[in-house]
């Protein structure tokens, strides 16, 4: 389990990270939000143990994370740290004994992998050779070859098409079965709200909003109503609660302040030959926004 523990960082006077803790249970995958600059890297190098935090303390099953941890910890960023200039096979042994694993090993992990990533025709082409979304997944593999303890994921998916983003997910979920305790970090909330039970958004450094995504998202009381038919907008705009109405497609989204609304809008609208009428919890897109907006216009 890794365990944050109220770090804080300072860059000369400026307060990057504010007081943050955490936990990630094994076999978790917790989502860690914010917008640029909001502190996210800074975070990740501290707890890899690539930078000292100000104060506060950073533990991986109760021991503190220092370079002899390094073989239990991998880190997938979107800056590619790959050595292009040699081969996938001679930078995975390169990593791989780097993290305390045998020749023997390296290469049966290695072979497995490149074969579940369908690209074994590249074993010992120059990484500089591979194109951006192949570099991912070498990058990927070089992360979890010695099936890490800690996995960090920043934007993993960048410049992936949408069937290396399915196979990536397959092996996030994996991972995750094995037992790892996986931080994932994304500006994408659709890929939040598909892994991470638990999530925290930063906003200058500091937690805003910390939890289940379950309850963050039952404490957001506002949910959208999805409607489709002819209706009179007029009349539905009257309804105390209703806040926006907008159109999607063929539906409309009808924003309501409370669940209770919903009751009121059905009333209104039931005498008009409605096709789809379905009440949805907020995503963690509109409760992002919201969140950051209220905190940063304080
Ligand atoms: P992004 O989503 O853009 O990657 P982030 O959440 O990862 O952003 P950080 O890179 O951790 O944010 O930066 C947090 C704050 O600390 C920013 O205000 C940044 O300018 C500042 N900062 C980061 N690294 C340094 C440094 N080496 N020296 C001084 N200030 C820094």
């Amino acid at each position: 389990m890794l365990k944050v523990e109220h770090i804080v960082k300072y860059y000369g006077t400026h307060l990057a990270v504010d007081d943050l803790s955490f936990e990630v249970q094994d076999g978790e995958i917790f989502g860690l939000l914010g917008e640029n600059g909001a502190g996210k890297t800074t975070t990740f190098r501290i707890i890899m143990g690539l930078l000292d935090a100000t104060s506060g303390t950073v533990t991986l099953d109760g021991k503190k994370i220092d370079y002899s941890m390094t073989d239990k910890i991998g880190f997938v960023t979107e800056e590619r740290s790959l050595l292009t200039k040699m081969t996938v096979k001679e930078q995975m042994l390169f990593y791989g004994r780097l993290k305390g694993m045998t020749e023997e090993k390296i290469l049966q992990e290695l072979d497995h992998w490149l074969e579940r990533f369908q690209i074994t025709d590249y074993k010992n082409r120059k990484i500089k050779e591979l194109s951006k979304g192949n570099q991912q997944k070498i990058q990927f593999i070089s992360a979890v070859i010695n099936h890490p303890k800690l996995l960090i994921l920043d934007e993993p998916f960048t410049g992936l098409d949408p069937i290396n983003v399915q196979m990536f997910k397959e092996a996030i979920w994996d991972l995750q079965k094995e037992g790892a305790s996986i931080i994932f970090s994304s500006h994408q909330m659709e890929h939040i709200e598909l892994f991470c039970e638990k999530l925290a958004i930063l906003v200058h450094g500091k937690a805003i909003l910390e939890g289940y995504l379950s309850d963050i998202k039952k404490e957001y009381r506002k949910k959208n109503i999805l409607l489709r038919g002819d209706v009179d907008l007029d009349e539905i705009k009257k309804i105390k609660g209703v806040e926006a109405i907008t159109q999607k497609g063929e539906d409309y989204e009808i924003k309501i302040s409370e669940e209770a609304v919903q009751k009121k809008v059905f009333q209104a609208v039931r005498k008009y030959d409605i096709t789809k009428f379905v009440v949805e919890e907020a995503s963690l897109n509109e409760i992002f926004i919201a969140k950051v907006g209220d905190f940063n216009g304080q």
